[in-house]
């Protein structure tokens, strides 16, 4: 290999500073208590999506903080619950495989809502980890003091452990201070793992995919949402406009209309919502062609799911 070769495809990452410290975060909780909103909110750009309809983060996702001082690799995990179809235990095998493959455990619960099973049974997932966790009392600005007894809901479930308990709200951006020099206290000295300006380790192409994927679930609130898997077929770049084509899979044919909805109107909001989003991602114009398929089952099927980008990890 040539020196000109390597200068095309190798990112610059600076040798860190004595004192630099870096490593791995693992956010894990419930499904829907904010942990991709967090992560947006730390790295300062969406990177994950967010609904307020359970289980929307399916895949692995990184989000990446550097500081002065730090450099923080987010990972953010699906929500860990009970397992009911293939799709279901890849998520679940995937948020236990991260828990051990990180240096630091940011355990987040929905602090405006009080504990229970699904709760413990994370924690009993934590127990024989090695590594240090913080508990993140999160959605602190829809409390009002009269729930402080939430807040020891949570304090009574971790009692046995010496964990940090941090409050914060990943929507307002209240307690996120503490937060992020807490988590820094945890980590080791260490390298830059990414360059400092890459906030996410996922392609474009990905992001492009869950942005469309984020709107058909905000738009169409029934059966579909978890039956849909985007897949960008290409992505045509010209000086002024990017070309995007993007698959909508679904499972079965009433859920392809009720995505193309009445004379294509859901199809069409899901496309103007989405080609907006995913100008502010490009900076750029974007022409966004949406075609819906029917794959049936493809969420039993390994080799579909594969295909449609959702890894299973050791
Ligand atoms: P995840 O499933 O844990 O990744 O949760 P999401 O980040 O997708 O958030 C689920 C819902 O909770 C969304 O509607 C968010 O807007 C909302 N949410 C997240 N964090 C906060 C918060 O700090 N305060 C409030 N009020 N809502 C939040
Ligand atoms: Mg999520």
């Amino acid at each position: 290999m040539t020196d000109d070769i390597n200068q095309f495809v190798l990112p610059i990452i600076p040798i860190a500073p004595d004192g630099f410290k870096s490593g791995f975060v693992g956010i894990i909780g419930r499904p829907n208590v904010g942990k991709s909103t967090l992560m947006n909110q730390l790295v300062g750009q969406k990177i994950a999506i967010t609904s307020p309809v359970a289980q929307t983060t399916r895949n692995r996702l990184r989000g990446i903080l550097t500081t002065e001082k730090s450099q923080i690799i987010f990972v953010d995990t699906p929500g860990i619950h009970k397992p009911h179809h293939t799709l279901g235990k890849i998520i679940v095998k995937n948020a236990q495989a991260a828990i051990n493959s990180v240096d630091v455990i940011l355990l987040v619960v929905d602090s405006s809502v009080p504990s229970g099973g699904g709760d413990r049974y994370i924690i009993e997932l934590l127990e024989n980890t090695k590594n240090p966790v913080i508990l993140g009392l999160n959605k602190s600005d829809q409390q009002s003091s009269e729930y402080q007894p939430l807040d020891e809901s949570y304090g009574n479930l971790i009692k046995e452990y010496n964990w940090p308990i941090i409050k914060f709200s990943a929507l307002t951006g209240e307690g996120l201070e503490t937060l992020q020099n807490t988590l820094i206290e945890k980590l080791d000295p260490g390298p830059y793992y990414y360059p400092p300006d890459l906030v996410t380790d996922q392609p474009e192409r990905f992001i492009m995919g869950e942005l469309i994927r984020e709107q058909i679930l905000q738009l169409t609130r029934q059966e579909v949402p978890h039956s849909v898997a985007v897949v960008i077929e290409q992505v045509e770049e010209t000086p002024n406009i990017t070309r995007v084509f993007a698959a909508i899979n679904v499972e079965r044919s009433s859920q392809k209309g009720i995505i193309i909805g009445q004379q294509g109107s859901m199809l069409k909001a899901i496309g103007t919502a989405a080609r907006e989003q995913i100008q502010k991602l490009i900076a750029g114009e974007v022409y966004l062609k949406l075609f819906v398929k029917v794959e049936p089952k493809w969420r039993q099927s390994n080799l579909r799911l594969a295909e449609f980008g959702y890894r299973l990890e050791k």
